[in-house]
């Protein structure tokens, strides 16, 4: 018996995926100015950043990364535990708590990592995670590498949710949602799923990436807009990466949580701390974030021009009031030649194929942020026209 070789294995893998028209493609961004970026030589403005707020390259952040780079250098240097652990660390632990209503906060290196972090330390053999079919890759691969059984139930389903609970009533159990699914931009059935949660004595964990910064009074999230406690949703995650414009990630609850992650959350302790410049960039985002209501306010403005202003020209849209604004199409080869028109015409689009999305799911992902002008809006819906043709529904 011959030993297949990994390499060419993977080649095979991805020469398959090419004969598919599915290659991913890595391109470089040669500058960045607010929502316009500059590639291959070509001007556009960016509706595919997850800078909601516009603050990555905001004045407060680079001063506060740069003052900090200048007192402590740039790397951690170690793990949290083993010195890596610095005032701005501390810091921002304890105001993203406050913010978001919990008792404590632990930062992580990545939202991939926390929620690794979580899986592996709360679930093990013979326990049982639940979650949305359309859930995170890195909810998923939580599970998979806890040695729990991974179950999923139907898309914001809470009835399907329920039959898989009750179909386990011995396991422990978690139920694992994002709270705004990161390609179709709709909410989880928040409210619900934690009073299911209750009744079947599981534990509910929120991925909520793409809702810090966005919903809720003070932009504090989902859990927040759903007036949900840490009693009612006791595990949250979100990453210091997408609206807060910075890199990094946390998970909030009781300090039993916290505590125990920082014992058993092995992407937590066998990894270098974040740089301490990073988290005072992320801190002082946490301030504009949490007390600039008004450009909070100018990102659903947005919003609402995006949605009247499709609905107006016959281009159908899904159901989401949140920047992620996908624009369905099905097909993946017309969905790439869609990006590609719309690039031609000056936009960043990228078309979402499968496997990130279900088969025939292609879509045309816009997001939005309080970075863009009205006009930009405006103009993008033009160009939409155009390359969708006539027939739009
Ligand atoms: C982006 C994202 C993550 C990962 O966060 P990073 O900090 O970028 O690693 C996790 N969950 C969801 C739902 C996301 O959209």
């Amino acid at each position: 018996m011959s030993r297949p070789d990994l390499l060419a294995r993977i080649a095979d893998a991805q020469a398959q995926r090419a004969r598919a028209g599915l290659l991913r493609r890595l391109r470089t961004v040669d500058s960045v100015e607010g929502p316009h970026i500059v590639v291959a030589g070509k001007s556009l403005i960016d509706f595919a950043s997850n800078d909601y707020l516009g603050l990555a390259q905001h004045p407060a952040l680079r001063e506060a990364l740069t003052r900090t780079a200048k007192k402590w250098g740039v790397g951690a240097g170690a793990a949290h535990l083993l010195g890596g652990h610095r005032d701005e660390h501390a810091a921002l632990e304890e105001k993203l708590a406050r913010w978001t209503g919990r008792e404590r906060a632990l930062l992580f290196s990545t939202g991939y990592m926390a929620n690794l972090g979580v899986g592996g330390a709360l679930l093990g053999n013979g326990d049982v995670c639940v979650q949305d079919k359309l859930n995170h890759a890195s909810l998923i691969d939580a599970t998979r590498l806890s040695g729990a059984e991974l179950v999923r139930y139907r898309h914001a389903d809470v009835d399907s949710a329920g039959r898989q609970l009750r179909a386990r009533p011995h396991a422990a159990a978690m139920l694992t949602t994002d709270a705004v699914f990161s390609m179709d931009g709709d909410l989880a059935p928040l409210v619900d799923l934690s009073t299911l949660c209750k009744t079947h004595n599981a534990t509910l964990m929120v991925d909520d990436a793409h809702g810090i910064g966005v919903l809720g009074a003070d932009g504090a999230g989902s859990l927040s807009d759903a007036d949900l406690s840490q009693n009612d949703a006791p595990v949250l995650m979100s990453t210091l990466g997408k609206a807060l414009g910075v890199t990094g990630a946390f998970v909030a609850g009781s300090t039993a949580l916290i505590d125990g992650l920082i014992q058993f959350a092995r992407p937590y302790v066998y990894t270098t701390a974040i740089p301490p410049a990073f988290a005072a960039a992320a801190s002082a985002a946490v301030d504009i974030a949490r007390d600039d209501n008004e450009r909070r306010a100018r990102l659903h403005q947005h919003i609402a021009r995006f949605r009247d202003g499709a609905a107006a020209r016959g281009i159908a849209l899904l159901p989401s009031r949140t920047p992620i604004q996908p624009v369905p199409i099905g097909d993946s080869a017309t969905a790439s030649a869609i990006a590609q028109q719309l690039e031609v015409a000056g936009f960043h689009v990228p078309a979402i194929r499968p496997p990130s999305v279900p088969a025939n799911g292609a879509r045309l992902r816009v997001s939005l942020s309080a970075a863009h002008a009205q006009s930009d809006i405006e103009r993008l819906l033009d160009a939409f026209v155009v390359v969708l043709g006539p027939k739009r529904h």
